[in-house]
This record gives structure tokens, sequence and C-alpha cells, in this order.
């Protein structure tokens, strides 16, 4: 087995995730088994309990581990499944090493940094790549080298060729090469301090890939592999590209995966990226534009609603159109401004969300796009709030609210899962991952998914559709185009007396691919389409 450790140095944001998959996807288009590995070196068991603001989405796994969004790159750029031994935290290696300690595993021994938390840090790279059989471990270590907090994760990476043999490891550091716009000049000198701070820990890299906005110069280059001691031509230039899934060619084009498959010895076939390489082209040659609001409330976050955004780029591929996201404070939406702001989009979307905040803003929208029969695509809380927004003026429930925001309503058409009200504990204790449901005929739904079948997608909510209004809601046209058949909970909501109109309890935004298209996502987008030549 061959261990890619991946590190990141000087500032934060500069693509690591995407550097790591897209690594992961040239060396599966030469016919190599990878899985990806992300540590994350804050104290937290998992993102599940931390804001958008602080921490961007949670990406959800098919097994319900919720974990960082680092994962969905990698499901998007590998054909990867992710699991929840892909992302492990600080907080998850102390609880173990500490539940052992309680066990007494530790024969008396003090418990210590060095050698148990990072024993413990080693064994997840290995488990990881024996349980899934893969040729190659891809581990990615979160934060930038130089924090606290990542010190015993770079401990334990550097022992790994000491057990594994240095032949099968491969250190990749992404830097920054900035530009001094006042001097006209690239700084490569961020970068020599950033692979010092590695060779201080005991690491030297491999390769350093170089984030630039402008290519830099052949003398940039040598001067980046004479002080950080690295061969010229492990020396890689990442560009900012606007089509993101262009820079696994970007970084084929100067050769990085073949000196990936001749350091670490691996034989393989000549890579094939035909079908990428197609969609990629396919992508930058649009030229129609739809514009999509989405209404929620980080929207001023690029990373909040990573996935959505990703799953209308996919569907924006489907139908050979530029989906342009025109997004909306769900707060600000009222009066004028509600009409002015949403007579402009082409098709709604509310995506998943927790919290009172902006939940009126975001009721008003799913009646805006009822009434005037504007594509609407209603995601977790979305669906809750299309079904508010029903209850309220379709059925005149006129307090009909979800549980979550007044628990106080007469009219909870939005309620509690009975195992949910016994649970105390936040962490993980959702209705998580996959579930399948029934599609029914006759549906947007099973037209999108080519037909009545099961489906398989993920979650993460407490709340549901209280079926004591079901009868009533479909007495007002409301039908039910999906069911969780075990115990009978509404999947997906659709109006039929509309040109698109779908509410989903689950999360298809994580299942979407750029080669593979969410068919609600591509639905979604060829609705709007239509609405705005009609
Ligand atoms: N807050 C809602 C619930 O818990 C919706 C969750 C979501 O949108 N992911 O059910």
């Amino acid at each position: 087995m061959k261990y890619i450790f991946i590190t990141g140095g000087v500032v934060s944001s500069l693509g690591k995730g995407i550097c790591t998959a897209s690594i992961g996807c040239l060396l599966e288009a030469r016919g190599f088994k990878v899985t990806m590995l992300k540590f994350d070196p804050y104290i937290n068991v998992d993102p599940g309990t931390m804001s958008p603001f602080q921490h961007g989405e949670v990406f959800v796994t098919d097994d319900g581990a919720e974990t960082d969004l680092d994962l969905g790159h990698y499901e998007r750029f590998t054909s990867a499944i992710m699991s929840q031994n892909n992302n492990v935290t600080t907080g998850q290696i102390y609880s173990s090493v500490i539940a052992k300690e309680r066990r007494g595993e530790y024969l008396g021994r003090t418990v210590q940094v060095v050698p148990h938390i990072t024993d413990e840090i080693k064994s997840r790279i290995y488990m990881l790549g024996k349980k899934l059989n893969v040729d190659v471990v891809l581990t990615e270590v979160g934060g930038t080298v130089g924090d606290i907090e990542g010190l015993p994760f770079l401990e334990a990476i550097r022992q790994i060729p000491f057990e594994v043999g240095r032949e099968n490891c491969l250190y990749v550091h992404l830097t920054l090469v900035p530009m001094i716009h006042a001097a006209g000049e690239m700084k490569t000198k961020p970068t020599q301090h950033s692979v010092k701070e590695l060779r201080e820990i005991g690491i030297q890299p491999d390769l350093l890939v170089c984030r630039t906005e402008k290519r830099f110069s052949e003398a940039a280059r040598d001067k980046i592999a004479l002080f950080c001691n690295v061969s010229r031509d492990a020396v890689f230039q990442a560009l900012d590209l606007g089509e993101i899934y262009e820079i696994p060619l970007m970084f084929h084009e100067q050769n990085l995966d073949d000196i990936i498959v001749k350091r670490l010895g691996l034989q393989g076939n000549p890579p094939d990226l035909a079908s990428w390489r197609e969609m990629v082209e396919r992508a930058k040659n649009r030229t129609e534009r739809i514009p999509i609001g989405v209404v929620g409330k980080y929207i001023e976050l690029q990373d909040s609603y990573k996935s959505i955004y990703e799953a209308l780029r996919h569907a924006g591929f489907a139908n050979n159109v530029i989906v342009e996201l025109v997004k909306i404070d769900a707060e600000s939406l009222n009066g004028d401004i509600l009409e002015e702001t949403l007579n402009k989009v082409a098709g709604i979307l509310i995506p998943g969300g927790f919290g009172i905040r902006g939940i009126e803003g975001k009721i008003r929208a799913a009646r805006y796009s009822r009434e005037k029969k504007i594509p609407f695509f209603g995601i977790c809380l979305g669906m809750q709030c299309a079904l508010i927004e029903f209850a309220r003026n379709v059925c005149l429930l006129e307090r009909a609210n979800s549980l979550e925001f007044d628990p106080e309503t007469p009219n909870p058409v939005v309620s509690m899962m009975e195992e949910q009200k016994k649970i105390i504990n936040l962490g993980g204790t959702m209705r998580l991952g996959a579930f399948p449901c029934i599609l029914r005929e006759g549906t947007f739904a099973a037209a999108a998914y080519g037909g009545p079948q099961i489906i398989s997608e993920r979650h993460r909510h407490r709340f549901e559709l209280n079926n004591k209004y079901l009868s009533l809601f479909e007495e007002k046209g409301l039908r039910v185009a999906g069911l969780f058949g075990e115990s009978n909970l509404v999947e997906i909501i659709e109006l039929a007396d509309h040109p698109w109109f779908v509410g989903v309890q689950f999360h298809p935004e994580f299942k979407s691919r750029p080669l593979a298209p969410h068919p609600l996502f591509r639905d979604f987008i060829l609705a709007a389409m239509v609405n705005r030549r009609s």
C-alpha cells in the first residue's frame, strides 16, 4: 500500500481538499483504487455541532457521519465512497485514547501525546487502507503547518515511513506564492519559510504545489526548488481557475501524476481522462445563463452551501447552461424587496438549515413560487417551509408551524419523530445517513429518477411532516411523491398543479457528481429553463 500525505502552509483556504481530491482523480484515471482521509485538528468530535459560520457545510456520508466538507470534494472528484472512517478529529482521537485508558488497556503506563495519541492517529490511516484494500491512501492534514494543534498529526505522518518504508510514502505540501502588486513581483519567501517549518518537524516534502494567481517564472521555480530542497520537476503551479473541475487536468498537464507514480513505484495504465476532459470542455463552452435564487441564511459565506452550489453547477452541465447563483438573504425577503428580488430568478431553491432566523422569509419565498408558478426546490428545511406555507395559506391553518420554531403552535404540521423526543445529546443524534425511499408513479420525482423505484438518499434532520395533517394536505392539492415505507415518513412532497414544485426531506446535493448530475437538480434546472422561455 502507498501513502500520500498532503499538508498546507502559509495561509488557510488554499484548496488542500481540492488538491487532494484532484490527485485522487488522477490516480483513479490510471486505474488505481484510492481513498482519502481528512484529519481535523479541532476538539469537536465532528463538525455536526458547529455553526456553518464557523465551519461551512457539514457533509453527510451514507453511513450517517457528519463530516468536513472536504469529503464532498473527495466524493465529487473520485468514485470513492466516504464513511465515518474518512474524517478523524482530535476529539475522536482523544476520546478513544481516553476510553482505552479507562479500560486499563495501557497496562499502567503513563498515557502521552507521543506515542499514544500519535499511534492512535497512525492506526486510523492503516485501518482505513486495510479495510478498503486500496492501492493508495491520501491523507490530508487540516490546518496550516505551524499550528500548535496540528503537531501530533504531523508527528504521526512523519513516523509512517519508518513503519512502511520511505519508498511507499510521498509528502505533498501546498503553499502560496503571492503576487505583491505594488512591487510587481511574485514572492517565494513564504513558501521557503513554510517548508522550513515542515523540515523542523522532520518532514521533507517531495512535491510542492504552489497556489498562485499568475504563472511564475522558471527563475522563481529554480529558487523554490533550491531553497526548499526539492527537484525542479517537483514544483507545481496551481493557478486560479474558473472551473474547479479543470484542476486535475491542469495538474496532469504539468505531469503531476507522472511524478507521483514514478516516485511511489506504482505500475499502472496511462491515464484515461477522456470523460473528465469532455465534461470540462462542455462546461467551458456554455453560454446561456439561468438565474436561480438560493434563499438561505448563510449566503454571505462561500462554504455553507457547498454541495448545493456544486449540485446546481452539475445540473448546469447536464442542461448545457450556466447556473447563475442569486444568493438571497432570507431575512431581507419582505415587501417590495421580495417581488423585486424573486421576479428576476427562473427558479427558487431553499436549502437546509436550523433555527428560526430567516424562516418567515423562506416561507414567503415558497408562497411566491407556488402562486407565481416558479419552479421550486425545497431541501430538508426548505421542504418544511413549503409545508408550513401550504398549511397556512392553502389549508388556512393560520398559526401552523414547525415545533422547532414554535413549540406552542396549535398546528404542528412539522413535528418531531417519536424516537427524537427522548434524545438529550445534540451531537450525532439526528436522523442521519442513507435511507431508502419509495417513489410514487406519476410524480416529478419518479420522472426525474427514471420511473417509480426505490431510491437511497442521505438525511440530516430531527423534524418530519406530521402525518396527522396528511389527508388535509392531499385534499388541498399536495401530493406525496416518496415515502420511507418502514415508518410511513413522507420524504417527498409536490404540488400537482404547478410546473415543478418539489420538496425533499433528504439532502440530494450530497450525491450529485460532475459526471453524474443529480436527477432532481437536473430536472429543477430544466423546469427553470422552460419557465424562462415561456
Ligand atoms: N431543522 C430541520 C430539522 O432538524 C431541518 C434540518 C435540515 O435542513 N438539515 O428537521
